[in-house]
């Protein structure tokens, strides 16, 4: 049985003060949510009082990028897995779409990427997803399938107990267009299969795979009910506590 994951990432929202507030509403609010894992992506620099803040509750902390680099070293503006570990996250997004379209990030660094997160003892939030002319030229499943392929090269079985895949179609995220739930069962379905191939049936079955892109409290519901899909990771509607949680608490109706 999968654990779904209801993840927020604040992207580059809420400076300090803000995000510590409302991770500590969000505390509050889903303090009873034991039917899903709730994780929340902040800014670095509000990373480690979050951590501190949110101790001994049922919300995780993750981080939205991490250095390929593993050593400490000449690296200046990055932040390893080994430093996030260490101000107390448990998760780290890689390869958000945001960061292949607009700084450079490739199936390369996010092979990169995941394995120092693994190294660290963290869980890495692997994102994928094609853009639009990707979908209207029915190339989409390729283009999933190379972003797998080359982000998840080389990770083994147990590699993958802390791998969970996001996928977010580009032409949702942001712009209030939500993959039909079909459309995103098919995806889910799909990159399911090719979990499976590579690693086992059983180690398919296990992975939870989220969906992102215009997730709202509206249409969580639909989305969960889809055979494939086990959370979700949620842009705009994750930085209100109030909205966030009620996406959390989809099971309450
Ligand atoms: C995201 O940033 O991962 C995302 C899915 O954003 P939104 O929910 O705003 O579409």
């Amino acid at each position: 049985m999968r654990k779904p994951v209801i993840a927020g990432n604040w992207k580059m929202y809420k400076l300090h003060d803000e995000a510590v507030k409302t991770a500590l509403e969000l505390r509050s609010l889903v303090a009873n949510a034991n039917h899903c894992e709730v994780v929340i992506a902040p800014v670095f620099t509000a990373l480690k009082t979050v951590c501190d803040r949110l101790e001994g509750s049922n919300v995780r902390v993750s981080a939205q990028d991490c250095a390929t680099e593993t050593e400490q070293g000449a690296h200046t503006g990055e932040v390893s897995a080994e430093m996030l570990n260490d101000a107390g996250c448990s998760h780290i997004i890689i390869g958000h779409s945001e960061r292949r379209q607009f700084y450079g990030e490739t199936d390369r660094s996010v092979n990169l990427k995941t394995r120092a997160c693994l190294k660290s003892g963290l869980t890495a939030i692997v994102c994928v997803g094609e853009m639009l002319p990707d979908r209207e030229s029915g190339n989409a499943e390729k283009v999933v399938k190379e972003q797998l392929e080359g982000g998840l090269d080389g990770l083994t079985v147990s590699d993958m107990e802390r791998i969970i895949i996001a996928y977010e179609p580009v032409w949702a995220i942001g712009t209030g267009k939500t993959a039909t739930p079909g459309q995103a069962q098919e995806m889910h379905g799909f990159i399911r299969s090719f979990i499976a191939e590579k690693h086992g049936k059983e180690t398919a079955d296990q992975t939870r795979i989220l969906y992102g892109g215009s997730v709202k409290p509206e249409n969580i519901g639909e989305l969960m009910d889809q055979t494939d899909i086990d959370g979700a990771l949620v842009g705009g509607a994750s930085l209100s506590a109030e909205s966030f949680s009620k996406i959390v608490n989809y099971n309450l109706g």
